[in-house]
């Protein structure tokens, strides 16, 4: 089944259904309870997807990881996705990464991202 049809189907309608009573009703990037979609964190279970393969966001954080992962092809949707969460304005503080942590990342591609997702939260 493709995802155009997937999407509209009974299927995904329980499938839904059985996330939203286990989980909170929140954006998991900006902490929103307005207009949420789950996102997939991957298709590869598409149909049969885990409860982790699935991400609740508002309207605008989820047009926006699309949006801006466009800019980064190299980066798989999930490694990009990854970033962008971790950057979650939700939390009491910003996350400054430290010299350390930037090395330990050593992907000079993932920097970007988080610089560009980092200026998108202001
Ligand atoms: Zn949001
Ligand atoms: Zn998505």
């Amino acid at each position: 089944m493709d995802y155009a049809t997937y999407i509209k189907s009974d299927k995904w309608k329980r499938k839904k259904s059985a996330f939203w009573r286990a989980h909170p009703k929140v954006c998991r990037s900006c902490g929103s309870k307005e207009s949420l979609h789950l996102h997939h964190a991957t298709y590869d279970r598409l149909g049969d997807e885990r409860f982790e393969d699935l991400v609740p966001l508002c309207d605008s954080c989820h047009i926006a990881l699309h949006q801006m992962h466009k800019d980064f092809e190299d980066l798989s949707l999930q490694e990009f996705a990854n970033e962008f969460l971790a950057m979650n304005r939700s939390k009491q503080e910003p996350e400054i990464l430290t010299q350390r942590q930037l090395n330990r990342l050593a992907n000079d591609k993932k920097i970007r991202a988080r610089k560009k997702i980092k200026a998108w939260r202001k």
